[in-house]
């Protein structure tokens, strides 16, 4: 199969992906084999890639949003007919037995596997993953727009479950990608009002579009004083910044998976009882609960598509802030 491999970490902007012919994943028991359609970009991949987040499986095939159907079913796992639609996310395995697991967090899973980082992912004409972590794909949206969903959408949806956002409350997005995207179309279902800062005129525009109440630069003190802000950007910097444009007793979520250096700042900043928190991963419910809230809104997402055989030129791109809304490679049909 044609497959996009990283042999070793590199700035993407040296093209590091090679897309090459590897050999047919198989699957194992308890696991299927899906034939790809689409797989979505996200800014971990950018991470893997740079060598920002340790290697963990070296050559590795990157892609973690990935959109397909199953060819083929592993012994013992018939949960899907040969031919389903189904998805598959970064959280490709727990041990289901450490004390997360066993308390409902398994997003803090102790011994995780994650797609596209500590197996190969969807950068592929093929991949397996286990049955238990793979998605029903709502029907209703196309291949290319539900790729996004599957990590931008759902780490998205996590972020907002974890703000603690309420219906008339004030929102802020810091940078206004791929999961920025999703979210404010959550957020604004929720009846909340969101106030977007990002360095790119492209992303506060498509800002306006989905409803943000005000746009503006990423240092720009927003108009009012915001209950909760999620930073997707992962510029430590942005940080203290975010701090002082929230309300007493707010909360500031971190996105990402990495993040520059957060610079010290003046504890005044922090009083008053804010908080920082992280989102690490998602659970199954968290993607099973938000598939289902991105159909009944419906969420419509905006992407960007290009051929498998471009991965580079699509992760440049995002580098580059270039892509309003979401980058998906194309796969097959
Ligand atoms: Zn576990
Ligand atoms: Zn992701």
């Amino acid at each position: 199969m044609k497959a996009c491999v990283l042999r070793a970490p590199a700035a993407i902007e040296t093209n590091p992906l090679e897309y090459v012919d590897v050999a047919m994943p198989r699957p194992k028991s308890g696991e299927v084999l899906v034939c790809v359609r689409t797989c979505g970009v996200c800014r971990t991949d950018l991470h893997v890639i740079e060598g920002e987040l340790p290697p963990r499986k070296t050559p590795v095939i990157p892609g973690h949003q990935v959109v397909g159907v199953i060819e083929k079913q592993g012994e013992n796992a018939r949960r899907f007919a040969v031919g389903a639609r189904v998805g598959i996310a970064w959280l490709h395995q727990t041990d289901g037995t450490c004390e997360y697991c066993r308390s409902g967090a398994e997003n803090l899973c102790d011994n995780p596997k994650f797609t596209g980082y500590s197996v190969d992912g969807g950068y592929a004409e093929y991949i397996v993953a286990p049955q238990d972590f793979v998605y029903v794909i709502p029907e209703g949206f196309p291949d290319e727009q539900a790729a996004p969903l599957l990590c931008a959408g759902i780490i998205g949806f996590r972020s907002l479950r974890l703000s603690g956002i309420k219906a008339g409350a004030r929102l802020g997005f810091y940078g206004f990608g791929a999961a920025a995207h999703v979210a404010i179309q959550v957020a604004r279902h929720w009846g909340v009002e969101v106030f977007a800062c990002t360095r790119d005129v492209r992303h506060q525009k498509l800002a306006l579009e989905l409803g943000a109440a005000w746009a503006g630069s990423t240092f720009d003190e927003p108009p009012k004083k915001l209950d909760a802000a999620i930073v997707f950007a992962p510029a430590g910097e942005i940080v203290p910044a975010a701090l002082k444009a929230l309300k007493k007793g707010g909360a500031i979520v971190l996105g990402g998976i990495h993040m520059s250096r957060i610079p010290s700042f003046d504890y005044q900043l922090l009083y008053q009882e804010r908080m920082i928190r992280s989102v690490a991963n998602n659970t199954r419910k968290d993607g099973e609960d938000f598939l289902r809230i991105a159909t009944e809104i419906p969420i419509r997402t905006h992407v960007q598509i290009f051929p498998l055989s471009e991965a580079n030129r699509a992760l440049n791109a995002l580098k580059n802030d270039a892509i309003p809304g979401a980058a998906v490679l194309h796969v097959s049909d």
